[in-house]
C-alpha cells in the first residue's frame, strides 16, 4: 500500500505518547499567554495592525511574485534599510520566513569544498541549511568555542561557523565573542541566528550581535525572524553589502520564493518604529524573565536561568511534560511544551515566554498555576 510505512510510524508515536496535534487558537482567548513568541507584546498593537492594514490596502494581499521579478515593493526596501540601520549592519535582505533566511545564509555561504561548523543545539532551520548546503558540515558540542577552533584548524579553505545566538530550547546564549575570535584566527565567517535575541538583547533590542560588539563587522552575518519580537511574519539576513548582494544572486530561497507579503512587511516596519521609540520594551522583557525565574526557583521548580526572554522549566518525562502543559491550560495558562524529538538532549521542558507586557500579578499567577499543577 502506498505510504504504508507511515502507519507504523504513527503507531509508534501513539505508543510513546508523542503525537502532535493542531489546535486552532480562538481570536480572543481568556488564557494567560506564556506560550507565544510575541516577546514584546506587539502583534496586536494598534500601530502594528495599522501597518499591516495600510500595506495591504496600498500593495494588495500578496507580493505577486519573487523578489527579483514583481515581489519587491518600496515597503520591502524601506524595511530592509530600517532593519540594517537598527541592528547596525551595512545591508539587509528580507525573506518570507526566518526559516528561508537561514536556509539562504547557510547554503549560499557554505559552497562545495567549504567547511560548515555547526553547534549541536542549533535550530532545525540552521540544521536543514547545513543539510542542503554543498559544503561539508561538522557538528560540534553545544557552546564550545574550543571545539570550533579545532574544527577550523583542521580545514584549509573557506569556512563558516553557524550558531543560534539564543538557543530556542533552554534560552541560553552562545559565546559570541569567543566564536568571533575563533573565526578571526582562521579567516572564517560567523553566521548567527538572532531569532530570540532581536528585540530583547542589546541596547534597545538591537540584538545579541550588537550587544557583543559584532554589529557591522566584515566577517559577521546575522539572520533573524520578524515573527517574534517584531510581531509579524518573515525573516531577514543582515551583513556586509557584498554578502547581501551575493545572496540576491545565489540564495535559492530568495530567488525562487515569492516575496514577503506586504501586510507582513508593513507590520514588521511598524513594530520596528515602535521599538525605536520605546526601547525600554526590550529591557522589560529581560526583567520579566528574571522575575519569572526567581519566582519559579523560589517555588522549588527546576528552571533554567534565562539569558534572554525564554524561561525553560525541566519536566521529569515527556508524558508528564505534556500532562503538565495540559493541566496549566485547564487552569487558564498557556505554556509551551518541548519534548523529544524536538529536543536534542531528550529532556522535556515547559517553555515560558517572558513577554514585556506581562504584569507583576500575571507573573505571580503563572508561577502559582505551574507550581500547583506540577507532576
Ligand atoms: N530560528 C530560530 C532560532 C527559531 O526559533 C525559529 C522559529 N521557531 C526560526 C529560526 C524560524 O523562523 P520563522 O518562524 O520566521 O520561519
Amino acid at each position: 500500500m502506498a505510504f504504508g510505512w507511515i502507519d507504523e510510524q504513527a503507531r509508534a508515536r501513539r505508543r510513546a505518547g508523542l503525537v502532535r496535534t493542531l489546535r486552532p487558537r480562538p481570536a480572543d482567548t481568556p488564557l494567560l499567554d506564556l506560550a507565544s513568541n510575541d516577546y514584546l507584546g506587539l502583534t496586536r498593537h494598534p500601530e502594528v495592525v495599522e501597518g499591516a492594514t495600510e500595506a495591504a490596502r496600498t500593495w494588495g494581499g500578496g507580493s505577486t511574485g519573487s523578489r527579483l521579478v514583481t515581489g519587491t515593493t518600496a515597503l520591502h526596501t524601506e524595511l530592509e534599510r530600517a532593519l540594517a540601520a537598527f541592528c547596525g549592519f551595512e545591508a539587509a535582505l528580507v525573506f518570507s520566513s526566518g526559516y528561508a533566511a537561514n536556509l539562504a545564509a547557510v547554503t549560499a555561504l557554505g559552497p562545495h569544498g567549504s567547511l560548515i561548523v555547526s553547534d549541536a543545539g542549533n535550530h532545525a532551520s540552521l540544521i536543514d541549511g547545513c543539510r542542503l548546503a554543498r559544503g561539508e558540515t561538522q557538528v560540534v558540542g553545544h557552546a564550545d568555542p574550543e571545539a570550533v577552533r579545532k574544527a577550523l584548524a583542521a580545514h584549509a579553505g573557506a569556512a563558516i561557523v553557524v550558531s543560534d545566538t539564543v538557543f530556542s530550547v533552554d534560552g541560553d546564549r552562545a559565546p559570541l565573542t569567543a566564536l568571533a575570535e575563533a573565526c578571526r584566527e582562521h579567516g572564517a565567517g560567523l553566521v548567527v541566528d538572532d531569532a530570540h535575541g532581536l528585540g530583547v538583547l542589546g541596547d534597545g533590542g538591537r540584538g545579541a550581535p550588537y550587544a557583543a560588539g559584532l554589529a557591522g563587522a566584515e566577517d559577521v552575518v546575522v539572520t533573524a525572524t520578524l515573527s517574534k519580537s517584531l510581531g509579524s511574519q518573515g525573516g531577514v539576513v543582515l551583513g556586509p553589502a557584498r554578502v547581501i548582494d551575493h545572496l540576491v544572486n545565489a540564495a535559492r530561497t530568495f530567488i525562487f520564493d515569492t516575496g514577503l507579503a506586504p501586510a507582513a512587511a508593513g507590520a514588521a516596519l511598524a513594530a520596528l518604529r515602535l521599538l525605536e521609540r520605546a526601547p525600554e520594551r526590550a529591557a522589560r522583557a529581560r526583567e520579566v524573565a528574571a522575575e519569572l525565574y526567581a519566582r519559579l526557583t523560589a517555588a522549588g521548580l527546576d528552571a533554567v536561568r534565562p539569558d534572554a526572554a525564554v524561561v525553560s522549566v525541566r519536566a521529569p518525562s515527556p508524558e508528564r511534560a505534556v500532562r503538565w502543559a495540559a493541566d496549566c491550560r485547564t487552569a487558564g495558562l498557556a505554556v509551551g511544551c518541548f519534548r523529544p524529538p524536538s529536543v536534542p538532549d531528550g529532556i522535556s521542558r515547559l517553555r515560558l515566554t517572558a513577554r514585556a507586557d506581562l504584569s507583576g500579578a500575571e507573573i505571580e499567577r503563572a508561577v502559582r498555576v505551574i507550581g500547583e499543577t506540577r507532576p
